[in-house]
C-alpha cells in the first residue's frame, strides 16, 4: 500500500493511495457516476486529490460539467413547457414572473442560465395550479417597488418670470 506523510495537514503516514473507486456526482436530483478513479486521501484530515498521473481529475471534472449542463437544459425545458401551458410569451413571463432583462426567460429556457430557485418553484406551483395565474397577475400590480417614486419639477418661478 502506498502511504505518504500528508502534505495538507502534516500528519505522518496519513496520505493513502486509492484506486478503482466509483463516485456519483449529483446536482439538483440528477446524477452521473464516474468509475475507476484513483488518487490520494488523508485518513487524518480527510482532504485529498486525484492521481496527477492519470486522467481521474479530467474525467471527474468533465462529468461534473456535463451534469451541470444537463441540469440547466432539463430545467430550461421544464420552464418552457410550463410557460407555454400558461399561454405566456417570454416577454410576458419576464414582466409578470421573473424580472431581469428582456431576454432572461429565453436564456433560462435555452439552458444558458440556471433559473433562480424561487422562479423554478413559482413555475412548478403554476404548473400544478394554473388557475393561480390570474391571482399572480392581480398581485403583480404594484408588487415591484422599482419606479414607485415620481417627482414633479415645480417651475412656478420660471412661469412668473416669463409672464
Ligand atoms: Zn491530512
Amino acid at each position: 500500500m502506498k502511504v505518504k506523510n500528508c502534505y495538507i495537514c502534516g500528519a505522518p503516514d496519513a496520505l493513502h493511495y486509492f484506486e478503482g473507486r466509483s463516485e456519483t456526482i449529483s446536482v439538483k436530483g440528477m446524477e452521473r457516476r464516474v468509475d475507476n478513479l484513483s488518487g490520494w486521501e488523508c485518513h487524518v484530515c480527510g482532504d485529498g486529490f486525484w492521481d496527477p498521473n492519470n486522467d481521474s481529475a479530467d474525467r471527474y471534472g468533465e462529468a461534473g460539467d456535463e451534469l451541470v449542463l444537463a441540469v440547466r437544459k432539463t430545467i430550461g425545458a421544464e420552464m418552457k413547457r410550463i410557460r407555454r401551458k400558461l399561454h405566456l410569451t417570454q416577454k410576458e413571463a419576464v414582466e409578470l414572473l421573473s424580472g431581469g432583462g428582456h431576454n432572461a426567460f429565453s436564456r433560462y429556457e435555452r439552458g444558458e442560465l440556471l433559473a433562480p430557485k424561487p422562479l423554478v418553484l413559482l413555475m412548478r406551483l403554476l404548473d400544478r395550479h394554473p388557475h393561480l395565474l390570474e391571482d399572480a397577475k392581480a398581485l403583480a400590480e404594484g408588487a415591484d417597488m422599482r419606479g414607485t417614486f415620481s417627482y414633479t419639477v415645480n417651475n412656478d418661478t420660471e412661469t412668473l418670470k416669463a409672464s
